[in-house]
């Protein structure tokens, strides 16, 4: 879960990243490129094109150039005209005068509107002549389009513009609205001309309500030079003309379109009047759509992970991101243009960490379940191997007890010896079930006041006859006084464990020293032997389940590695420590620190610093 949370967050951030926009338009332009529609244009362009421009005279001639070019449309009798030509200085009156007139001699014409920069920064309107403007069916409109400042190309046209000046609506929507004779009526999400509303929200992170501009195929709408008008006038009568200049040595606004291609200025407004006209708008996907589509994808991604592993899981993740990269196009069909790399990277992301997770996950879950089969197989042989003893002792005591004919006192030692051994027998059992359960966190330990003294006693009788077949002898430094709370009988199998190591690891001849000291409400209990001992990397591991010294495996002693773990973590269940101190050849102490039960334990301590100094 937290995997793919993150990973949805780092695709979704770098998603946000204004270059990758570039790679959210390369799709965009993709998916546009390949549509073909059946569409009959109902505008044209009337060019000044490079020819015309330069036949009558270049820039200097301009007024004169366009006034000539109106005057031959008006001819050829259009429905309306609308020209991104600026009209918003005066050149010379009598060609000025030439050039309203012209204005006044076609039926309906629309002006543009110019947005110029001042020297304080701010944009002005610059606005066509009144004289100029006086002929014009509606308020003049913006020609402004929205290039992107990354790749440079015109997908959108801005269908308001709005500086402190003022707001100008497009030239585009004023002709729409001059051709059907009905006004521009807005709402915060959309722009209406009669029955035709453009989807176009007013937003405050992308201003000017954007469309987008679906562009015909180059040639659909007809380009006619100024100079041919009167050879194909019946291409332009009744119909919307868009004058402008497309001459390449006098057009300022060159457009690149998504299919690469460079137009001029006035073509493109033809092409966004066709875009109105055909009524198919796309929108860009709510964001709120966006972050649902990517946690969708994030979630598919994480529970196919979660819910099948191997081969399925990972079909399913290629599934998920063939998917994400299809959805743009999906999208697109509904007239939706939703970004393409945040779905493909937080898909591809979201797939690629869960499966790293499954993978590293199960490779970690078999560990575990190796580790605690291993550690079963051991607790059961160690088992075994503690049983071994009283087994024996119980199968001989019984077997001489049936064959022979015995005095009463040994056949009553042997009952004795039957008993406590089969009691032993069940304390192990008790003991190794206790373990399990305790490294399994299922148990919860007894908590009930013993005496330390007595189980370090009954520890001591039960450790003699193994110490005097070694002759190693053991001494009781003091009397153990003091209580625990806790687990009697784990407590005895720690030290009963400490007390055999000892024996084990001495060789013969050697002294055993049980020491004990009850201060400030602390116990410390040590076992300090003379013998094989161990150096400071051994010391490190001796507390690792199954760890074997190479001294005591040499020595011949049989073990399991065990004991000192069950024996920590007993300890550890008391709330208590065991300190070590150990030098090869020398000896080792085995300290138990645990804190001592009861008001009494300072008494105690009087008592023991007394007999100390005694
Ligand atoms: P076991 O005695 O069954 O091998 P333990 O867990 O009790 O297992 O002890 C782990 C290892 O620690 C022993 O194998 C031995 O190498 C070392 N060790 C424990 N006690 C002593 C000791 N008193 N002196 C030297 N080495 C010891």
């Amino acid at each position: 879960m937290a995997v793919v949370a993150g990973c949805f967050v780092l695709g979704w951030t770098v998603a946000q990243l204004p270059p990758v926009k570039r790679i959210d338009n390369y799709a965009y332009d993709l998916l546009t490129a390949r549509t073909q529609p059946l569409w009959t244009p109902h505008s044209v362009v009337v060019a000044i094109d490079e020819k015309t421009f330069r036949e009558r005279g270049g820039t200097p001639k301009i007024r004169e150039i366009e006034s000539d070019a109106l005057e031959r449309i008006a001819r050829a009798d259009p429905l309306l005209v609308a020209t991104d030509v600026i009209l918003a200085d005066p050149v010379e009156p009598v060609q000025d005068a030439r050039l309203e007139m012209a204005l006044r001699s076609l039926r309906k014409v629309i002006l543009p509107s110019d947005l110029a920069a001042e020297q304080g920064g701010s944009a002005k309107w610059e606005d066509p002549l009144p004289r100029f403007q006086a002929a014009a069916a509606s308020q003049p409109g913006h020609v402004e389009l929205m290039e992107d400042r990354l790749d440079g190309v015109t997908r959108q046209i801005p269908l308001e513009r709005i500086v402190p000046d003022g707001r100008r609506w497009s030239l585009l929507l004023q002709t729409l609205s001059v051709a059907r004779n009905q006004p521009i009526v807005e709402t915060p999400d959309e722009v209406e001309i009669g029955a035709l509303s453009i989807p176009a929200q007013r937003s405050v992170r992308i201003p000017g309500r954007p469309m987008y501009i679906r562009y015909l195929p180059q040639g659909r709408i007809p380009v006619i030079p100024v100079l041919d008008i009167e050879r194909r006038w019946t291409d332009i009568r009744g119909r919307v003309v868009f004058l402008g200049v497309t001459a390449l040595s006098a057009a300022r606004d060159r457009v690149v379109t998504p299919s690469g291609e460079s137009i001029s200025g006035v073509e493109a407004l033809a092409q966004s009047y066709e875009t109105l006209l055909r009524g198919e708008f796309l929108t860009d996907a709510r964001l709120g759509t966006v972050v649902l589509v990517c946690i969708g994808l994030a979630a598919a991604a994480g529970t196919a992970f979660r819910l099948f592993s191997g081969w399925a899981a990972y079909m399913l993740g290629a599934a998920i991101m063939a998917f994400a990269v299809y959805l743009p196009a999906l999208f697109f069909r509904s007239q939706v243009v939703l970004p393409a790399f945040a779905p493909a990277a937080v898909a591809w992301l979201c797939t690629a960490g869960a499966a790293s997770y499954q993978h590293f996950f199960e490779r970690r879950q078999l560990k575990r379940a190796e580790a605690e089969r291993s550690r079963y197989q051991q607790a059961i042989h160690w088992a075994a191997h503690e049983m071994r003893t009283p087994l024996t002792a119980i199968q001989g005591s019984s077997e001489i007890m049936a064959r022979y004919n015995l005095p009463d006192a040994k056949r009553a030692q042997l009952t004795d010896m039957i008993n406590s051994e089969s009691k032993r027998l069940a304390r192990i059992i008790q003991t190794f079930l206790d373990v399990e359960r305790l490294a399994d966190g299922q148990m919860e330990l007894k908590r009930e006041p013993f005496s330390v003294g007595e189980i370090v006693d009954a520890c001591l009788k039960r450790v003699t006859a193994l110490a005097e077949r070694k002759k190693i002898g053991i001494l009781l430094n003091n009397e153990v006084i003091g209580e625990l709370i806790g687990d009697r009988e784990l407590m005895e199998y720690a030290i009963y464990n400490l007390l055999t190591n000892a024996v084990k690891y001495s060789p013969a001849g050697t002294n055993i020293q049980v020491i004990s000291e009850l201060k400030d409400g602390e116990l410390r209990l040590s076992v300090k032997d003379q013998g094989m001992g161990m150096d400071a990397k051994e010391l490190k591991n001796i507390f690792k389940k199954f760890y074997r010294t190479k001294r005591a495996e040499a020595s011949g002693e049989v073990g399991t590695g065990i004991g000192l773990s069950i024996v920590e973590q007993i300890v550890a269940q008391h709330g208590g420590r065991i300190d070590v101190t150990s030098e090869p050849a020398t000896g080792s102490c085995f300290t138990l620190v645990l804190e001592a039960h009861g008001a009494g334990s300072a008494n105690h301590s009087n008592a023991l610093s007394r007999a100390g100094d005694g």
